[in-house]
C-alpha cells in the first residue's frame, strides 16, 4: 500500500502570504515615464507594496520623490541584466529605454536589457511563483501591412536595422514569456503598448509629442519628418496605466494591445500643437530615420472584450495636461 501523497510545502512566500493579504509587487523601470505613474497609481492601495528596479539609464528619482521614505515602498538601483533575488506576488516588468535615441545610443545593451534582463524576471518570477506582465510594445508588428493591427498580426519588421534591438528584443521577450508560460507553468501577461504620452516624458528624448511641445514652448519650429504623412496613434497614460492594472489583474496571457485608436499623421499632429500651444511657431519638415513605420493604430477589441478598457482621454485633451508639466519643467509661463 502506498503512503497518500502530500500537497507540496508551501515556499515561505506563499506562506506568509497566509497571514497578511498585502501584496508586494516590483515595477522594473519603475522610475522612467510610464513606470513612474503606474507606482503612482499601484501606491493608492494601502494593499499594495512596491519595490522599483531602475538603473537610471532614462528614468530619475525625480519621477517617485513623493514616495521616497514611504513605508510601503523601495527604490534599488539594479540593472535587470543582472540576476534580482528578492521575493515579490508581482512583477510588472517595464525596465527598456522607449525612445528611439536612447534606444539606439548602445543597441548591444538595448537587446540584453531584452533578452537577458526579461530572462532574469522569468527567472525571479518562476522561482518565487510571482505572476509577471511585459511591456511590449507595437513596435512588433514592425512596418505593418496590416491595418489597424490586431494581436494576430505577426508583423513586418527587419531583423537587422537600427530598430532592431529594440523591436527584435521585444519579440524575443515575448516568446520567453510564453516559453516559460508553456515549460514552467508561470502566469504570464503580455501588454503590446501603442505610442503613449503625458507628463513625465523626457524634454529632450526625441519622441515627437515631447519634442512638438518642446518646441512650440521655446517658440522653435517643428519639426516634421518627412513624408509627414505616416501616422501614429496616442495614448494619455493614464489610461495606458488603468489598461496595464486591468490585464494583471485579469485572466488573459494577452498579448493584448494596449493603445488609443484616434489616428493621426505627423503633419496633422504638428498642426493641432501649433493651434493648442503656440499659433505663432513654423512647422518644417526635416529629414526622417530609416525604417520608420509609415502608419500604426491599435485594433483594440480584444482589449474591450476581454479587459472592458478603451481609452477615455482624447489627444485635444490630454496634450494641454502635458503642456502644463512641460511649462513647470522648461521655466515657461503660460502666455497672458
Ligand atoms: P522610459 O525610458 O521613460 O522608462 C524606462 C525605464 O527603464 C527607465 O527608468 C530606465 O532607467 C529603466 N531601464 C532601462 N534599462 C534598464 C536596465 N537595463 N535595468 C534597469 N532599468 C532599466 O520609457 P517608458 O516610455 O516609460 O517605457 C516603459 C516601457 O514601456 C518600456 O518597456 C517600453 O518598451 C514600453 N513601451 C513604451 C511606449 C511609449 O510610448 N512610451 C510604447 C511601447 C512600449
Ligand atoms: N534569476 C534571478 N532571480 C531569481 C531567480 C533566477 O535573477 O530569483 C535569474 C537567473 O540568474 C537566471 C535566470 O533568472 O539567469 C533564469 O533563471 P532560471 O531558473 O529559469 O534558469 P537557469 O538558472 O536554470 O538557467
Ligand atoms: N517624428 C517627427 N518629428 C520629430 C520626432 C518624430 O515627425 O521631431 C515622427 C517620426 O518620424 C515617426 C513619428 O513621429 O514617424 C513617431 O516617432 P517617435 O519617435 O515618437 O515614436 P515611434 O517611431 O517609436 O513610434
Amino acid at each position: 500500500q502506498t503512503a497518500p501523497k502530500q500537497p507540496p510545502l508551501p515556499s515561505p512566500l506563499r506562506f506568509s502570504k497566509f497571514f497578511q493579504s498585502n501584496m508586494r509587487i516590483l515595477v522594473t523601470g519603475g522610475a522612467g515615464f510610464i513606470g513612474s505613474h503606474l507606482v503612482d497609481r499601484l501606491m493608492e492601495n494601502e494593499k499594495n507594496e512596491v519595490i522599483v528596479a531602475d538603473n537610471y539609464f532614462t528614468g530619475s528619482k525625480d519621477n517617485l520623490k513623493k514616495w521616497i521614505g514611504h513605508p510601503r515602498f523601495e527604490l534599488i538601483r539594479h540593472d535587470v541584466t543582472e540576476p534580482l533575488l528578492i521575493e515579490v506576488d508581482q512583477i510588472y516588468h517595464l525596465a527598456c529605454p522607449a525612445s528611439p535615441i536612447f534606444y539606439k545610443y548602445n543597441p548591444v545593451k538595448t537587446i540584453k536589457t531584452n533578452v537577458i534582463g526579461t530572462l532574469n524576471m522569468l527567472g525571479l518570477a518562476k522561482r518565487v511563483g510571482a505572476r509577471i506582465l511585459l511591456t511590449s510594445t507595437s513596435e512588433v508588428y514592425g512596418d505593418p501591412l496590416v491595418h489597424p493591427q490586431p494581436e494576430s498580426y505577426w508583423g513586418n519588421v527587419n531583423p537587422i536595422g537600427v530598430r532592431s534591438c529594440y523591436d527584435e528584443g521585444k519579440r524575443v521577450a515575448e516568446t520567453l514569456m510564453f516559453d516559460y508560460h508553456r515549460q514552467h507553468g508561470l502566469e504570464i501577461r503580455i501588454a503590446r503598448i501603442f505610442n503613449t504620452y503625458g507628463p513625465r516624458m523626457n524634454i529632450d528624448d526625441g519622441r515627437v509629442v515631447s519634442n512638438f511641445i518642446a518646441q512650440a514652448l521655446r517658440g522653435e519650429s517643428l519639426t516634421v519628418q518627412s513624408p509627414g504623412t505616416q501616422t501614429r496613434s496616442f495614448c494619455y497614460v493614464s489610461d495606458l496605466v488603468d489598461g496595464l492594472i486591468r490585464l494583471m489583474g485579469g485572466s488573459d496571457t494577452g498579448p493584448i494591445n494596449l493603445g488609443n485608436p484616434g489616428e493621426f499623421t505627423m503633419l496633422e499632429l504638428a498642426e493641432t500643437v501649433k493651434e493648442l500651444i503656440n499659433p505663432k511657431v513654423e512647422i518644417k519638415t526635416v529629414e526622417n530615420t530609416p525604417d520608420d513605420p509609415r502608419q500604426r493604430k491599435p485594433d483594440i477589441t480584444k482589449a474591450k472584450e476581454l479587459l472592458g478598457w478603451e481609452p477615455k482621454i482624447k489627444l485635444r485633451d490630454g496634450l494641454p495636461l502635458m503642456e502644463e508639466d512641460f511649462r513647470l519643467r522648461l521655466g515657461v509661463d503660460k502666455k497672458k
